[in-house]
């Protein structure tokens, strides 16, 4: 047991372990560099691109890829492409991994029914990437349970916490924001980071709190990332509604140079 503590803390040194800010000024534990996880975000996504359907309509396509693109485009930061994939399936649900990669199941569509309420979803979601949220959840998992049965991989490995053996272990596992949900915190941040980056793209703040009105409606099958039960509905769109004092002057100040509509296809 002490010989696991003292792996476990010999590794955390390795890894180095670094008490952050969040966006709006959470602390967080953040055990892994950007580029672990933008590599943790792209095997994830691999896997998932495997075990979905990719949608093949060209229209739907074209509709999602033009809401994520001013989206993405209203970011402080231009660092990344990013790629976008439709899935096929009635899961109500879309996520964003670190390396910049973003998933939305047709699903989704039928609930989020005009652009600017898609844009509400895909904000929230690169807004996880943006505030670190994957890092955060994979961090945890390290320093909780899952941390105990790498320890045990890097005795099996010679008593070496090799880095490499973490990630491979993890990548087991884990699939970023995709297994481990996120928490009540993280969400809210989704939520004021989101709606404020929609609004800096153009797409209608007030359209959030349609959406979540619609998804309170829906039920149904959602999928881990959009679950109904962290923060309750009633909860989240109360918030969002107090959120429009901040985000509609950002709206009608982005909204006059919008070049693309991105029309929702019939
Ligand atoms: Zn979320």
């Amino acid at each position: 047991m002490k010989g696991i503590l003292l792996l476990l803390s010999a590794a955390l040194l390795l890894t180095g372990c670094a008490t952050n800010q969040s966006p709006t000024g959470r602390s967080q534990t953040l055990l892994f560099s950007s580029q672990e996880m933008a590599q943790l975000g792209e095997s994830s996504f691999k896997q998932i691109k495997q075990q979905e359907t990719i949608n093949q309509d060209k229209a739907i396509n074209a509709y999602v890829q033009c809401v994520a693109d001013r989206v993405t485009a209203a970011l402080p930061q231009q660092n990344l492409p990013w790629e976008v994939v439709v899935f096929k399936s009635d899961q109500v649900n879309a996520f964003a991994l670190p390396g910049g990669h973003i998933g939305v199941y047709t699903g989704l569509l039928d609930v989020a029914v005009s652009a600017d309420q898609l844009a509400t979803v895909i904000g929230h979601e690169i807004a996880h990437v943006l505030a670190n949220h994957s890092n955060e959840q994979v961090s945890r998992a390290q320093l909780t349970g899952a941390g105990m049965q790498l320890a045990d991989i890097a005795l099996g490995a010679g008593g070496i916490a090799d880095k490499d053996l973490y990630m491979a272990a993890l990548g087991l596992g884990v699939q970023v924001g995709y297994i481990l949900p996120y928490g009540r915190s993280q969400e809210t941040e989704a939520d004021v980071m989101g709606v404020e980056l929609m609004a800096r793209a153009g797409f209608d703040p007030a359209a959030s709190v349609e959406l979540w009105k619609n998804m309170a409606k829906a039920g149904g099958e959602q999928g881990p990332e959009l679950l109904s039960t962290h923060p309750s509905h009633g909860q989240r769109i109360a918030q969002l509604q107090q959120m429009q004092t901040k985000a509609q002057p950002l709206y009608q100040q982005s909204r006059a140079s919008v070049k693309n509509i991105c029309q929702r296809p019939k």
